[in-house]
C-alpha cells in the first residue's frame, strides 16, 4: 500500500485527483467480506446478510386455491349460452378445504385461498352468480376455463433457488422465509465499528462554547447511517488534535473492532494529525478523490480493522461515507450488490455550478412539477460545512466528472435519499 508521504507537497494541483469510481473500487479491493456466520432465527436475521442459498423446500402456495371468493365449478359445465344452474354440493373455506366429489352442474361455494376440491378448475365470483336459494345458484356464459385460480408453486416451486448467499435480508425476504417455513438461516456475524472525532474545536451538548467552539455533531450523524446499515458502533468520543491521545484511542479501537471510522484532521493543516498517527501505526492510503465536497479521504489497516479517515465538514462525512465507506462496510458484511442508492433523472429549476474534472455532489429536493414530471431544485447554499441543508434536501443531484454547470430546464442525476424500508 502506497503511504500517504509518498505524495507531498502536491495539494494545491489537481493533477493528483482521482476519479470517485476508481477510488471506490480500490476501497473495495481493499476490504475482503467477513467469513464467519451464525444461525438465528428468522425475525433476528432482519437487515442481516444471508450467508447460505435458500432452496424452497416445498411449492409456494402448497396447494391450487381460489383467488376470489365464488363458487369452483368444473369449466366446461360452464354454458356458451344461457345461465344453468348448478347444485351447491358443499363450501370449502381457507384452512377447511371441501373433500367431496363434485359432478355435472354442481359447484362448490369456496373462499379466496380455500384449496380448490378435486374435478374443479374455475371459480366464477361470487357477483356474477345468481342465488337461488340456499342449495342453488344460476351461472351464465363467459368465465373462461381455469380463471381465478392459483396454481400450487406458482409463487415459488419445490428445489427452485430463492435466495442466494449475500442477500441483505428485507421485509420481502422475511416473508418469503417464512412462507417457505424455515425459521432459522445463516447470517454473518455483526461487526462493530469505532467512531471518532478528531478537533480541538468540538464540544459535547452540556459543554460550553468558548470562542471558536462547536458541537460536534459528526460523530452522531455517523453512528446513526452505521446502525441504519446495521452495525454495532463504539463510541469513541471527541479528540484532541493531540498525537498520544489520538494514537492511544486508535490502538484501542484498533482491538475489539472490525471497522475505525475518525472524521477530521486528514487535511495538510498544521493540526491535522490522524494521517501523521494512523500511518505511525497502520498501513494507509490517502487520496485526494475527485469529489466535492469531501476530497481528502484516507483508507487503510490498522492491525486488523479497516480504518476510514473522513475529512471533518459535516457535508462531506456524509458524502464520502455514502459514496465510499458505506459500500465497503457492505461488502465486508459479505453483501454481493454493494451498489449505492440506483440514480434517476429529473428536470431541474436551479443552475448547478461546476467545473468539468471532479464530480459534484449537491443538496436538492426532488418533487414533481404540475405535470406529475420529476423536477429538482437546490437547496441553496453548497458549503461543505451546511448540514442543515442535508436536512432540508431529499436527495443528491450528482454530476459527473465531465459535466459542465447544469442549467435550469437540463436532465440531471438524482440520488434520492430514502428508498422504502
Ligand atoms: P478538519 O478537516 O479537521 O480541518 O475540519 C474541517 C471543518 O469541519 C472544520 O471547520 C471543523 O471545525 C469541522 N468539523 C470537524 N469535525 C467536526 C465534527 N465532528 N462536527 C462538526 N464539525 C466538524
Ligand atoms: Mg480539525
Amino acid at each position: 500500500m502506497v503511504s500517504w508521504r509518498a505524495k507531498p507537497n502536491c495539494y494545491d494541483t489537481d493533477s493528483d485527483l482521482i476519479p470517485v469510481k476508481e477510488a471506490r473500487d480500490q476501497i473495495l479491493r481493499n476490504v475482503l467480506p467477513i467469513r464467519e456466520s451464525e444461525l438465528v432465527s428468522i425475525s433476528a436475521a432482519a437487515g442481516r446478510v444471508l450467508f447460505e442459498n435458500i432452496d424452497s423446500p416445498m411449492d409456494v402456495p402448497p396447494h391450487r386455491n381460489a383467488a376470489m371468493d365464488g363458487f369452483a365449478v368444473a369449466g366446461q359445465q360452464i354454458p356458451d349460452r344461457h345461465a344453468t344452474t348448478f347444485q351447491v354440493v358443499g363450501t370449502s373455506w381457507a384452512g377447511a378445504p371441501f373433500t367431496g366429489a363434485v359432478g355435472a352442474s354442481q359447484a362448490v361455494h369456496i373462499m379466496t385461498g380455500a384449496v380448490m376440491p378435486d374435478d374443479t378448475d374455475t371459480v366464477v365470483p361470487q357477483e356474477h352468480v345468481e342465488t337461488i336459494d340456499d342449495e342453488h345458484v344460476r351461472i351464465g356464459p363467459g368465465h373462461p376455463l381455469g380463471i381465478n385460480v392459483r396454481a400450487a408453486g406458482e409463487d415459488i416451486t419445490r428445489g427452485q433457488t430463492v435466495l442466494t448467499a449475500g442477500t441483505r435480508i428485507g421485509p420481502a425476504e422475511s416473508g418469503v422465509l417464512a412462507s417457505l417455513g424455515i425459521a432459522q438461516v445463516s447470517v454473518g456475524r455483526r461487526i462493530s465499528v469505532a467512531v471518532m472525532s478528531t478537533g480541538n474545536e468540538l464540544r459535547g451538548a452540556g459543554q460550553a462554547l468558548e470562542s471558536g467552539a462547536l458541537y460536534d455533531s459528526n460523530r452522531f450523524t455517523l453512528m446513526h447511517m452505521l446502525a441504519r446499515l446495521g452495525t454495532d458502533v463504539a463510541d469513541f468520543g471527541i479528540h484532541e488534535d493531540k498525537p498520544g491521545d489520538l494514537l492511544k484511542s486508535l490502538h484501542q479501537a484498533a482491538r475489539g473492532h472490525d471497522v475505525i471510522i475518525t472524521s477530521g484532521g486528514v487535511s495538510t493543516g498544521a493540526a491535522d494529525y490522524v494521517l501523521d498517527v494512523a500511518s505511525k501505526i497502520g498501513d494507509l492510503q490517502v487520496w485526494r478523490i475527485a469529489i466535492r465536497p469531501g476530497r481528502p479521504f484516507a483508507q487503510g489497516r490498522i492491525g486488523d480493522a479497516l480504518f476510514f479517515g473522513l475529512p471533518g465538514n459535516p457535508v462531506a462525512v456524509m458524502v464520502t461515507y455514502y459514496q465510499l465507506v458505506e459500500p465497503a462496510l457492505r461488502r465486508l458484511l459479505g453483501e454481493t450488490n454493494v451498489e449505492p442508492v440506483p440514480i434517476l433523472q429529473a428536470r431541474t429549476v436551479s443552475r448547478f455550478r461546476k467545473k468539468p474534472g471532479r464530480t459534484e455532489v449537491y443538496r436538492a429536493i426532488l418533487s414533481r412539477d404540475a405535470k406529475g414530471q420529476p423536477t429538482v431544485r437546490s437547496t441553496g447554499q453548497q458549503g461543505s460545512g451546511l448540514l442543515h441543508s442535508m436536512s432540508v434536501a431529499n436527495c443528491f443531484v450528482i454530476l459527473g466528472d465531465e459535466a459542465d454547470t447544469a442549467q435550469p430546464g437540463e436532465w440531471v442525476d438524482v440520488q434520492p435519499f430514502y428508498g422504502l424500508l
